[in-house]
């Protein structure tokens, strides 16, 4: 009785509070996994915090140069403990996922070298740093070429034409774990390793670099654990926990990150530079919470898939499917859809919650794109926040949620804005 005089209060009806529950009945046992993948995951970021000695002198601040900086370092060795790698580059000079894998693709693809993606286009902003449309300082003005193999019609891996694209000038394979702004399904760590396996045993000294963004957390194990040289993603997603202002990691095998190190700073430089400013104590804390972050988003993202399927839209992935990222699409068909269950999640966030959001043309993207954000930190997508591009199939992606609480909250006034214009009936 009390909930629902607080979601009156906070403008969800009876009748849409009523819907949502109905639908978290059904997802109890889902819920119950998740849990039990966050204590695990937890458990493991305690364990790589603890073999590495983290303790306060850690969370200090350093400036200028940045040598010896005890905390950089140590904070670096946590996360190649828990992505189970050699090495790892964890920077707040990193700006954000983008550069994270400019730096990674850049530092290791010379002049001739050959990059290919078998799993179809890389997300929008990568098209720039690759080339694929034209942009100054991409990788095809620096004479990298790019290769692309499609996807087959059910998602699955091409291998034939994997294994036909595969050449002597192929030095990296690029493989992005989440759909991004596509509606294909993103990938498990396993079917990464899988395709790894191939590509490898086609040719051997191929790298291999996975774009993890939004998928840290979600699984036991992360693709650097199936044979990935360099998994790159970044700090205002996942593994920053909703506290890290800035930054972005890539973590890989010692040469590979080395190479990383020196196009991030300069070559002879490298990882030994980089004062952290004070920042630091948001990236551990917000790396010791990531866990549980990402499971309360996957609440979230189940949720909304639970309710708009049960209202006859398309939703990737289904309420009833594994999760492999916190993304959730759905398709709702047109522009008034997509402003509706923005105007929503916007009305639900602690921050900014009085404006309405619009499409406009953001930098790096193709087609005019809405964005639905009210966050702590600007652009924030392990935050709350429902985003797309304004074109076919008028799809929204959904993610975050610093709290479960939160993102019900969001989802079920999305569902009240959509029920206001008309556009669904209960
Ligand atoms: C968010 C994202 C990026 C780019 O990250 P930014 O921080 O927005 O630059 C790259 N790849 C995927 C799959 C993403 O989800």
């Amino acid at each position: 009785m009390e909930l629902l005089e607080m979601y009156r209060e906070n403008g969800v009806s009876r009748e849409v509070y009523a819907f949502g529950e109905t639908v978290l009945k059904t997802l109890a046992p889902r819920f119950a996994q998740l849990d039990a993948m966050a204590e695990l995951n937890q458990g493991k970021v305690i364990r790589a915090m603890q073999e590495n000695r983290v303790d306060a002198p850690c969370f200090a601040a350093t400036t200028g140069y940045g040598y010896d900086d005890v905390g950089r370092e140590r904070l670096e060795r946590v996360y190649a403990h828990i992505f189970g790698t050699e090495a790892a580059l964890v920077r707040p000079q990193i700006t954000c996922g983008t550069h994270a894998l400019t730096v990674a693709l850049s530092a290791n693809l010379l002049p001739g070298d050959e990059l290919l993606s078998p799993v179809g286009a890389p997300y929008d902003t990568l098209q720039e740093v690759i080339g694929i449309r034209p942009s100054p300082c991409s990788l095809a003005e620096y004479g990298v070429r790019y290769r692309q193999v499609e996807l087959l019609a059910d998602g699955s891996f091409d291998y034939p034409a994997i294994r036909a694209a595969i050449g002597e000038k192929t030095k990296l394979i690029t493989i992005q774990r989440s759909k991004g702004y596509a509606t294909r399904p993103s990938f498990s760590v396993a079917q990464i390793g899988e395709l790894i396996a191939f590509v490898k045993s086609v040719k051997p000294d191929v790298l291999v670099m996975v774009d993890n963004c939004y998928g840290e957390f979600v699984e036991a194990l992360e693709p650097s654990q199936v044979g990935a040289d360099m998994v790159v993603g970044s700090l205002i997603k996942n593994p920053g926990g909703g506290l890290a202002p800035i930054g972005g990691y890539i973590c890989g095998t010692q040469a590979c990150v080395s190479r990383c190190a020196y196009r991030l700073s300069a070559p002879g430089l490298g990882q030994e530079v980089g004062a952290n400013l004070g920042i630091l104590p948001s990236f551990y804390q917000g790396l010791f919470l990531a866990p549980t972050v990402v499971s309360g988003a996957l609440k979230g993202a189940i949720f909304a898939a639970g309710i708009y399927e049960k209202l006859g839209f398309r939703v990737i992935p289904s309420a009833s499917e594994d999760r492999h990222d916190i993304i959730q699409a759905v398709e709702l068909g047109s522009e008034a859809g997509m402003r509706a269950f923005c105007k929503g999640i916007q009305a639900a966030a602690p921050v900014d919650s009085y404006v309405e959001p619009i499409p406009w043309a953001m930098p790096g993207y193709d087609s005019q794109v809405i964005m639905a954000a009210g966050a702590f930190v600007q652009g924030s997508s392990i935050e709350l926040s429902a985003d797309g591009p304004i074109r076919p199939p008028y799809a929204v992606y959904f993610q975050g949620g610093l709290t479960w609480y939160h993102a019900k909250l969001g989802i079920l006034k999305s569902l009240q804005a959509m029920v206001d214009a008309g556009l669904v009936q209960l």
